[in-house]
This record gives structure tokens, C-alpha cells and sequence, in this order.
């Protein structure tokens, strides 16, 4: 590339980071029709295409002027692993050189995508490759929609489902996420259900409030780990400040305003979480409430001391659960043998 090219594309705006209004105003100033406004985002947005070309209903006098003027963002696939159970995981680079990862998971005629709304994270938690990696930067909404656009678009069927359980904590990027899910759930864009759409979070209280006002009926899954302080203190020391009496009642608040059912999340941990202290705390800490407890075995980490607990402690905890009457499920850790556990695909791309 010559580098007048490079001057001139450096000047050139990506078109996603457009509001429909700009992108009104810039069909006007080129003098095109106001309509070619929709027909250019349907493109953009449900067909996610990388090349002004593939627009064809667009007239190609109006093509060229926005390539000239407009880039259409800067993903590229880094690297992508296949699991022997189908689901697939990818390495993505923005238009800076940041990297983020996501992993898409098929089940039948379903396609669930896990994304990721931070590159690395600040909360440090002891038992995630993310956590002990460091934090790169907060990702854009247009870079969280990308990444569901892109494992859509790699299995050919739309998602029918949104996790935000990728890297970084999402509510350390409120206004983005919430950007992010209203995209992923508008019509206009991928037109996925509120209810489908999940947003994971260690427990930053404030943001859990803000949340529960929220008028869709996005759904919660908090990062529990531990009900036994010190316990959590130690594996996640991101979320000292939040106190899990505090936890505990923002929850309370957050199921009395929206009646809905929030999930916490607990990796087993051999010999850290999974004695019967801390499943008498946990049943203590879900008891009454209207949660429901996913526990899932911790995905080894390379390097680490941490190992995952017994399929019969597991079992233990779930009719311990029930008992109490709090139900709960172990979750199958899908991709084990892809590295999807929360940042470890990346960590071996800086390697
Ligand atoms: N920051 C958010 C969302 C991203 S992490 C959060 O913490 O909730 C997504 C989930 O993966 C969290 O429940 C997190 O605790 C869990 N996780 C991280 N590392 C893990 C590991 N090694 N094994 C099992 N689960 C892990
Ligand atoms: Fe961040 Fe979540 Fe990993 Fe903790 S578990 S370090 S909050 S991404």
C-alpha cells in the first residue's frame, strides 16, 4: 500500500461507530435518499458484510462514495479452534491491535454465543486466566455485537442466544453493555430476545442496582465462588468492597423489581470452596431467595495450583441444594479441550 492510501484511509470513518441520524445526514450530503440509510444498516447490522460490494441492493454510484469515505470496522480472525463437541472458539483483533475472544456453541438448532466485553480484566480473580492476565481496554458495543455478528455469521445460522461470560467484567463497561444488548436485541439488529441475552457479573453492586432498573427483561448471573467471606476474599480480592451481606440484599432489591430469577455462578474448587462449610454458607447465602446455583467444575489452568473439586462433591452440593430447596445444576463445561475457559486462548496468542 502506497502511503497515500494509508492517509487516506486514516481519514476515512468507520461506519458502524455511525448513528442512524449521521448516517441520514450523510445520505443527504451525498444526495442519495433518505431510505438508503435502513437498506445500508440492514446490511451492516443483521447481514454483517465487510465489503461495500456486497450491499447489492444499494446502487453502485452510492457504493464507491461510501468507500471512499467510510470503512466498515476492522475485525479479523486471529485464530479459531474446533471442539470435538461443536462448539468453536475465536481469537478476533480490532482495528487497534486489541484482541478479544468468543466462542460459539451449537445445540441442535440453537446457537448460543459466549462474548467477551472486555479485553482482559481489572478484578484479578485467582482461578481465571483473564483475571491473572492483565487489562487491555474496555471494548466498544459495535466490538461486543461484532463478535456475535462474526460466530453467526462462521456457523451460518443466526444466534439464538447471548452469554456475557467471555473476558472481562461487563459491569466495569456499563454504558457499552448495555449499548451492546439493546443492539443484540432491537429488530433492526440481531433480534434476540431480552430474556435470552445474559450478562455476567463478579458483583459490582451499583451496577447490579442500575441494572435492575433497566425496563428489558435482560437476564443476571452473578459470580459467587464463595458465601464464605474470607473465602471470596481471597479467590476474588476484585470484589472485596462489595460485601456479600451486601450482595446478598442488592439482590433482594434486584428480584423484588424485576421478578426475575438471577443465577450464581460457582466454580468447585478442590479443597478452596467445595467443604461443607461453604456448602452450608452457600445453601445459608440462596436459601428463600429465587436463585438458581450453576456449579461448574473448574476449568484447569496451566500453571495453576488450582484444581477442580470430585463429580461426587458436585452431586453432594446439588441434593444438599435441593434439600433446602434451592435448585441447582452442574454445568458441563463445554470446550475443554479448545481452551474455552474464560481467557485462555488469548493468553496463548501473547505467548
Ligand atoms: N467477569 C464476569 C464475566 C466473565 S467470567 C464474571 O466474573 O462473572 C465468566 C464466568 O467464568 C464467571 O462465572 C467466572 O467466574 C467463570 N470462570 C472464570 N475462570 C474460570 C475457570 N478457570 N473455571 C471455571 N469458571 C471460570
Ligand atoms: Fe474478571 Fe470475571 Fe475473570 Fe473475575 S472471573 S477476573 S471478574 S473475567
Amino acid at each position: 500500500m502506497s502511503i497515500h492510501d494509508t492517509e487516506s484511509s486514516s481519514r476515512k470513518v468507520d461506519l458502524r461507530t455511525l448513528s442512524h441520524e449521521q448516517l441520514v445526514d450523510l445520505m443527504e450530503q451525498l444526495g442519495y435518499p433518505k431510505f438508503r440509510a435502513k437498506q445500508v444498516e440492514d446490511w451492516v447490522w443483521k447481514h454483517n458484510v465487510s465489503d461495500f460490494q456486497e450491499m447489492t441492493n444499494v446502487p453502485a454510484a452510492l457504493r464507491a462514495d461510501l468507500s471512499a469515505r467510510c470503512t466498515l470496522g476492522g475485525t479479523s480472525e486471529v485464530a479459531r479452534q474446533v471442539s470435538s463437541d461443536g462448539s468453536r472458539k475465536y481469537l478476533l483483533r480490532y482495528s487497534d491491535g486489541t484482541q478479544a475472544e468468543c466462542v460459539g456453541m451449537p445445540t441442535r438448532n440453537r446457537l448460543a454465543v459466549c462474548v467477551s466485553t472486555q479485553a482482559g480484566c481489572r478484578m484479578g480473580c485467582v482461578f481465571c486466566a483473564t483475571g491473572q492476565g492483565g487489562f487491555t481496554r474496555s471494548l466498544k458495543a459495535t466490538e461486543i455485537y461484532d463478535q456475535v455478528m462474526h460466530v453467526s455469521k462462521d456457523f451460518q445460522t443466526r444466534a439464538s442466544s447471548v452469554v456475557m461470560m467471555g473476558q472481562g467484567e461487563p459491569f466495569n463497561n456499563y454504558d457499552e453493555v448495555i449499548k451492546a444488548l439493546r443492539m443484540l436485541n432491537s429488530p433492526e439488529g440481531a433480534g434476540i430476545g431480552a430474556r435470552h441475552l445474559t450478562v455476567s457479573t463478579c458483583g459490582v453492586i451499583p451496577m447490579i442496582r442500575r441494572f435492575s432498573k433497566e425496563p428489558e427483561q435482560f437476564t443476571l448471573a452473578v459470580s459467587l465462588h464463595s458465601a464464605i467471606q474470607s473465602t471470596r476474599n481471597a479467590i476474588m480480592p476484585g470484589v472485596k468492597k462489595y460485601t456479600l451481606q451486601r450482595l446478598h440484599d442488592v439482590m433482594g432489591e434486584y428480584v423484588e423489581a424485576t421478578g426475575r430469577r438471577p443465577t450464581y455462578e460457582y466454580a468447585l474448587i478442590g479443597g478452596v470452596n467445595d467443604n461443607n462449610a461453604e456448602l452450608e454458607a452457600l445453601c445459608d447465602f440462596t436459601r428463600g431467595t429465587l436463585a438458581h446455583v450453576n456449579l461448574i467444575q473448574l476449568n484447569d489452568l496451566e500453571d495453576s495450583r488450582l484444581k477442580p473439586s470430585t463429580q461426587e462433591r458436585a452431586e453432594l452440593f446439588v441434593r444438599r441444594l435441593a434439600q433446602v430447596g434451592v435448585e441447582a445444576t452442574i454445568r458441563n463445561s463445554r470446550g475443554n479441550d479448545i481452551d474455552a475457559a474464560c481467557g485462555q486462548l488469548s493468553q496463548k496468542h501473547q505467548e
